[in-house]
């Protein structure tokens, strides 16, 4: 392994469901669902394995599917600036959000250049910016409100910053950034005329408050790049079938290192997607209420078992101190917790920076995530409360 990637040997998610399959605990790890998407979108899919959708589709995405991505982003944020994204040049079809995270940073970072993103951060960030030669400079969100300081952001840039790494909803934390947030971001993104990256797979998952995408904010539109992705709104993370929207530039630009990472993304599963997100705005609604009656259930599970809870404004994840119970190093809680009780949960210290700073706000926190049937959440809830 190269030095860049130091540090950076096997996914929390990888050794968190490795060990929720050797021991069989209920897995409120990684983040996916227990149960699959609408019948009528895997449908889709198997008529377009039937209609012979089975080679290289175009590098960008299926012309369709493009169409679909600029139409569901003109439905649903249309209103908040009228500025219509061209499906031919301002939409880029990715291998999940993962791949355009890679493609996106690849593209735009030189090596040296630093990259000032939230902490904690989704894992795949510290390792693509690692990749691109970038240097990562965190910007503490502490609990409990893990609200954004915009002084610390502030500070964090330098002369040498080129790019803000941006996710909202925020994975683990499930803060959503407010408009007053992402305005103090597009202030500073301007007044240092950095470009930005924002993350947005968890934009059909708010509970309370409101998803504003960045790039919808005065002066964001020609420097942000924002990515989302099918597997998280549709219930298929398998698929693996994201996005990026951007300017003609910047579009050209990730889909320069996108060639070179995949060439193209899954055939089939392209119209499938297109199909969903055409899908009407009772299914989103339905969507967010479900899983909002499952933050409930495991937020109220998780404080009679006698964690402290930080409750998810959006995402589907629930960040909690382990402290009350006895314990204080949530790696060391997580790799005894199936042992322990038969549940599988994520500690948050891996996604903070490896400073005595970051590592005493992440030590005690550790994420359960709520995408799981009611019963299971119920089960994992009681089975947690043996522990005190
Ligand atoms: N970003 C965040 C914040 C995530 O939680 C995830 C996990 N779905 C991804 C990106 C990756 O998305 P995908 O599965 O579409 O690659
Ligand atoms: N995004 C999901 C999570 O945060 C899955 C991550 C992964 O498997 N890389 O749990």
């Amino acid at each position: 392994l190269n030095r860049r990637l130091d540090g950076l040997g096997t996914t929390i998610f990888a050794e968190m469901s490795a060990l929720a399959a050797t021991t069989g605990a209920i897995n409120l790890g990684q983040g996916f669902p227990d149960t699959d998407g609408p019948e009528e979108i895997r449908e889709a899919v198997v008529a377009a394995l039937r209609d012979g959708h089975n080679q290289y589709p175009p590098g960008p995405g299926i012309p369709d599917l493009r169409h679909a991505i600029a139409e569901h982003r003109q439905r649903f944020y249309g209103h908040l600036d009228g500025r219509a994204y061209d499906p031919d040049t301002e939409v880029l079809v990715t291998t999940g959000a993962t791949e355009a995270i890679a493609a996106a940073l690849l593209a735009l970072v030189e090596p040296g250049d630093e990259v000032v993103a939230l902490e904690p951060y989704y894992d795949s960030y510290a390792a693509c910016i690692a990749m691109a030669g970038g240097v990562r400079v965190g910007v503490p969100l502490r609990p409990p409100t893990f609200d954004l300081d915009i002084d610390a952001l502030r500070a964090a840039i330098t002369p040498r910053t080129r790019l803000l790494m941006l996710n909202t909803p925020h994975n683990p934390t499930g803060k959503v950034l407010t408009r007053e947030e992402l305005t103090a971001v597009a202030q500073l993104a301007v007044e240092h005329d950095l470009l930005v990256i924002t993350d947005e797979v968890y934009e059909h998952l708010v509970f309370d408050g409101e998803h504003i995408p960045l790039a919808t904010l005065p002066g964001m539109r020609e420097r942000t790049v924002t990515i989302s992705s099918a597997g998280k709104t549709f219930s298929f993370t398998g698929w693996k079938i994201g996005w990026v929207c951007a300017t003609p530039e910047l579009v050209a630009a990730v889909r320069t290192t996108k060639q070179f990472l995949t060439y193209v993304s899954g055939g089939p599963f392209q119209p499938a997607v297109a199909r969903a997100l055409r899908l009407p705005d009772s299914y989103y609604e339905g969507f967010a209420a479900d899983m909002r009656a499952k933050r409930d259930v495991l937020v109220s599970g998780l404080e009679a078992a006698g964690l402290t809870v930080y409750r998810p404004q959006g995402t589907y994840f629930v960040t909690t101190d382990i402290t009350p119970l006895g314990f204080d190093d949530g790696l060391d809680f997580c790799r005894k917790l199936p042992e322990l009780c038969g549940v599988v949960a994520v500690p948050e210290k891996v996604f903070f920076d490896d400073t005595p700073e970051s590592q005493k706000i992440g030590r005690p926190l550790v994420r359960f995530a709520f995408c799981k049937r009611e019963v299971v959440l119920r089960e994992a809830a009681e089975r947690l409360a043996t522990l005190h």
